[in-house]
């Protein structure tokens, strides 16, 4: 027998074990609604045109494969920046923006976790509830405290503004507090402009540190620096911010693992400083960051003629969800006009929180009847990722909610 004979079973990952599912199933109809990756109209993953012409580009120069710095390659980490900032932002042009290039969302995020457990004893994070189910994982894994604030509110199915801001009114100074840079994860909900501007005053107020997650940035209106709103609006009221930045979504590199961890701070030695320190935390934990995924990011950053493309394939994409949101409320409010479908199209990104329960006292188990009745996997907190329909399934989908809902 193993030593390791008492080493249980791992819950399989909520979202990642739904694309698992559907892998098995051999329903025809069967649609995968679970993962947050963009689908085509034949619901086949993309390949975008930009990324194409990148890696013609860098195939011709023949590079080699040696190691990157600890901290990523140079161009992608001020292609990142830009991104993030805009170009020539007064912090970068003072040198007091601190980045490392990462392990795409997720692994700029444990950068960012790891960071906090050494560098902020005893902080808190504050995650919105819902959230991503990983930002539990990421922070609970290195043993740093955390805790939910309000934020869905069920009943308007929009945001709970009044909850968000008692809860972190409530948090003690030194607190760090988890944001969705836009087209939050599961709910599809993002505050509004000025609801972004008290929310940063509270910040600075109780002294909270802002940690954006950075994951869906043009997905939520389809333009990169609109969806960069929130970030922006922070720094340029004074305010520190740490950001982890995913190309996962927006450039579709997944499996390519791009991002970075960065740190938008007041003063220059601070940020010196503080990228030694994630350099000595990136180095214990995977030494140094993938290239391939980093040289396609900085050449389409870099490039203004690509750039350009790539805002118009962003938009394409964007346009794309927002199309079959619009489809799907119209097939829903006919066939079910009792009900009000009006949040499927109020929410933005790639997401729709439906309503739907895993388990509802009077109408039975919801999602369990979508997928075990209507072939349509989909994570149990009844979120739907709308990247993965088309126009030919609206009509499919919106019977199996109807029927599940009824
Ligand atoms: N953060 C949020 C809110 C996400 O939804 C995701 C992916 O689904 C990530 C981070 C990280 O993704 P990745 O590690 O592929 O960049």
């Amino acid at each position: 027998s193993s030593r390791f004979a008492d080493v249980a079973q791992a819950p399989p990952d909520p979202i990642l074990g739904v694309s698992e599912a559907f892998r098995a199933s051999t329903s025809p109809n069967k649609l995968n609604l679970g993962v947050g990756a963009y689908r085509d109209e034949d619901l086949k993953p993309v390949v975008l045109s930009v990324v194409k012409k990148a890696e013609t580009k860098i195939v011709g120069r023949a590079e080699n494969k040696e190691y990157l710095p600890i901290e990523g390659l140079d161009a992608f980490r001020k292609a990142t920046v830009d991104l993030l900032l805009g170009a020539g932002h007064p912090a970068i042009q003072e040198g007091r923006v601190a980045v490392v290039q990462s392990l795409s969302g997720t692994g700029s995020l444990r950068v960012g976790s790891a960071f906090i457990a050494r560098f902020m004893k005893g902080a808190t994070v504050y995650l919105s509830n819902p959230t991503w189910g990983n930002h539990r994982n990421i922070f609970g894994d290195e043993n740093v405290e955390w805790k939910y604030y309000r934020y869905f509110d069920a009943d308007t199915v929009g945001l709970d503004f009044k909850g968000m801001m008692e809860d972190l009114t409530a948090a003690p100074a030194g607190s760090v507090v988890l944001l969705h840079g836009c087209a939050h994860n599961p709910t599809g909900v993002d505050p509004t402009a000025e609801q972004w501007g008290a929310i940063a005053d509270l910040c600075k107020e109780r002294n909270l540190l802002p940690f954006f997650d950075v994951a869906y940035q043009g997905f939520a209106t389809g333009d990169l620096d609109k969806d960069a709103f929130a970030p922006r609006l922070f720094v340029e009221r004074g305010l520190e911010i740490v950001v982890a930045q995913s190309y996962s979504k927006n450039l579709g590199l997944y499996g390519e693992r791009v991002g970075a961890l960065v740190m938008v701070l007041n003063d220059k030695e601070a940020a010196t400083r503080c990228l030694s320190q994630l350099k000595r935390l990136a180095r214990a934990l995977y030494s140094n960051p993938p290239t391939w995924g980093a040289k396609i990011a900085a050449e389409v950053v870099n490039d203004k003629e690509l750039f350009d493309e790539w805002k118009g394939e962003m938009r394409g994409m964007a346009g794309r969800i927002e199309r079959v949101r619009g489809e799907l409320k119209t097939a829903l409010d006919a066939k079910y006009p009792d009900k009000d479908w009006s949040f499927i199209t109020r929410q933005i990104g790639m997401f729709s929180f439906t309503g739907l329960t895993p388990a509802q006292a009077s109408g039975g188990r919801r999602v369990d009847n979508m997928t075990n009745k209507h072939a349509v996997y989909m994570t149990r907190d009844g979120r739907i990722s709308l990247a993965g329909l088309n126009s030919a399934k609206v009509d499919y989908l919106a019977n199996a909610i109807v029927d599940s809902v009824r």
